[in-house]
């Protein structure tokens, strides 16, 4: 089986641009495992699905129509045909996806489609459990953190690039919220694996922790 390199950690740790950069890198493939509970997340949105209607939630989990295209270097997601690459990383759409992410079948609906996506030469897979449920036999497990204030400032010039508007304060207190729910739920919680190596990213910029796993990569 093709190798993997697991990136764990709370949500703006910067697991999404540093798994991005040593994939493409290293030319492997990209599990960005959060879009598909942003996916499914939105799917219930769009459908007025009830974020507590456990059966539906998880049938819709289970016929997910998503294609993952690489265009001109940069990834679009379709659902259902509909480019989605932009709605599904609104603040909304995050919160509902770690709704339906504490519900077990929802979980279990997505697990094989997420380790579908270890190929040859070899995959990053980004996300909350990657190292302790989906692909337990990664050589190498990276858990990623920084602090809240720093995640919320990080946020916080995302959406302003993006051209959106936010409170820095609100955007605390939703990681905070989003981080205690992720950590707290009975269901493959956050939390580094047995074997990870914990990197702490308050203080280093995205050449800086590249580099580092690069050189634990290597060893
Ligand atoms: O990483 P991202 O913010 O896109 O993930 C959205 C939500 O999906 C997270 O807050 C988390 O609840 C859930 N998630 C998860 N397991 C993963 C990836 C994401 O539970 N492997």
């Amino acid at each position: 089986t093709a190798p993997v390199l697991t990136i764990d950690g709370p949500g703006g740790a910067g697991k999404g641009t540093i798994s991005r950069m040593i994939a493409e890198r290293l030319g492997w493939h990209l599990l960005d495992s959060g879009a598909l509970y942003r996916l499914t997340a939105l799917a219930a949105l769009r459908k007025e699905v009830a974020l507590d209607d456990v059966e539906r939630l998880t049938r819709q989990a289970q016929r997910l129509d998503v294609v993952f295209a690489v265009e001109d270097g940069a990834m679009r997601i379709l659902l259902e045909g509909d480019d989605v690459t932009r709605a599904i990383r609104r603040e909304e759409v995050g919160n509902a996806a770690s709704q339906v992410a504490a519900l077990p079948p929802v979980r279990e609906a997505l697990l094989q489609r997420q380790r579908d996506f270890r190929q040859a030469p070899g995959l990053v897979a980004d996300g909350r459990d990657m190292g302790t449920v989906v692909f337990t036999d990664a050589p190498l497990k990276i858990y990623l953190t920084a602090s809240a204030e720093e995640r919320a400032q990080r946020r916080l010039r995302q959406l302003r690039e993006a051209g959106e508007d936010a409170r820095l304060a609100t955007l605390l207190e939703e990681i905070q919220a989003r981080d205690a729910r992720d950590m707290q739920r009975a269901v493959a919680p956050l939390k580094p694996a047995e074997d990870a190596v914990e990197l702490d990213t308050t203080q280093l910029d995205i050449p800086e922790v590249v580099e580092r796993i690069e050189t634990l990569l290597a060893e």
